[in-house]
């Protein structure tokens, strides 16, 4: 394929042996966990088997885990309904679940300036979906010893090593980390876990606190994405090395998978046509379409924001990709300005 994906924080390719672990689940076991026998008890086992993979990834016991659709559901099962805290450059599935919920703004740099309030839950995301910013979340409990701490932790998960103790409860999903959609988690504290009600109500699933016939071979899939877990990612910086033009690289304190970069480009038109084979983005999927509300939020004139790109790399890609990459992008700026 010609193409390079460099949006990796969108989602991520399935690692091929992701789908290796998750194909019997689809095929010859297929049993429901819930049932009392032996098809039950095997789906059972591999359900139980990558619950304690992911606990042990997440750093906590695996009766923490309560599987989801994904981190959308878990944040909403978090904060619906709450008195929330939340900041300006939450995921739309935050930042969107009460208007009036209390934004906290962020620095220049997309670091949350953190303010005095006294909710029923504070959520701050560890690390931003646009610009990769890494917040202090290990400060929260001192600032708001009132409150529940909830992080959204998808982008974080597998990218950096984080302390869960910093937090009471947090969202994860596994595509971010080469798993299949449709599949993540929520950690909530045992020592909270009678404060959390359920979002989805039916039968006595994840105990009684996600009802639903769990699904087995995503959550296979998920625990499997764990184990392959590589913190060792050196693709930033030989873009970077590679760039033949000068860019401004938005946001202080970012995971080595990020880069949101404003190019010095005077024709975006002509340099996404010419830069086409490189997948990038201009910020989250779920927000496609509108200014980054990152860059804005961090004070970036809307001239420079619509010249910004983001780039994503994971494990899968290749060094020879990432010199290819930032040869095509910085020759599309120079032949653009070109034009
Ligand atoms: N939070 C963040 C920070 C994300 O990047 C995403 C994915 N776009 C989500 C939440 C939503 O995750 P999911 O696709 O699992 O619902």
């Amino acid at each position: 394929m010609k193409e390079i994906y460099l949006d990796n924080h969108s989602t991520t390719k399935l690692d091929p042996s992701v789908l290796r672990a998750m194909f019997p689940y689809f095929t010859n076991n297929y049993g429901n966990p819930s049932s009392n026998h032996i098809y039950g008890w095997r789906a059972t086992e591999a359900v139980e088997v990558s619950r304690e993979i992911i606990a042990e990834i997440i750093g906590c016991q695996s009766n923490e885990i309560i599987f989801t659709s994904g981190a959308t559901e878990a944040n909403n099962m978090v904060l619906k309904n709450k008195k929330i805290l939340i900041s300006e450059i939450e995921h739309s599935s935050v930042y969107n679940i009460d208007k009036y919920a209390k934004k906290l703004k962020v620095d220049k740099d997309g670091q949350v300036i953190f303010e005095e309030y006294n909710p029923e839950i504070v959520s701050i995301m560890l690390v931003n979906n646009e610009v990769g910013v890494i917040q202090d979340i290990s400060k929260l409990r001192e600032i708001y010893p009132n409150s529940l701490i909830h992080s959204d932790m998808t982008q974080a998960l597998g990218k950096i090593k984080f302390d869960i103790s910093d937090v009471d409860l947090a969202s994860f999903s596994a595509h971010k980390l080469h798993g299949p959609k449709g599949i993540g988690c929520l950690y909530i504290s045992s020592k909270i876990q009678d404060q959390i009600r359920p979002l989805i109500v039916g039968g006595e699933q994840e105990v009684g606190l996600r009802a639903g016939t769990l699904n087995v071979p995503a959550i296979v899939g998920f625990g499997e994405a764990c184990s392959l877990i590589d913190y060792n990612m050196k693709f930033k910086e030989l873009f970077l090395k590679n760039l033949k033009i000068e860019v401004k690289i938005h946001g202080r304190n970012t995971t080595p998978h990020s880069l949101n970069i404003a190019l010095p480009c005077k024709n975006m038109k002509d340099f996404n046509t010419l830069a086409k084979d490189v997948i990038f983005s201009y910020g989250s999927a779920c927000d496609s379409g509108s200014l980054s509300r990152t860059l804005l939020a961090m004070g970036i004139p809307e001239e420079e924001i619509l010249r910004s790109i983001r780039i994503c790399f994971s494990r899968l890609n290749t060094e020879e990709e990432i010199v290819r990459a930032a040869e095509i992008i910085s020759n599309a700026v120079i032949a653009s300005n070109r034009i």
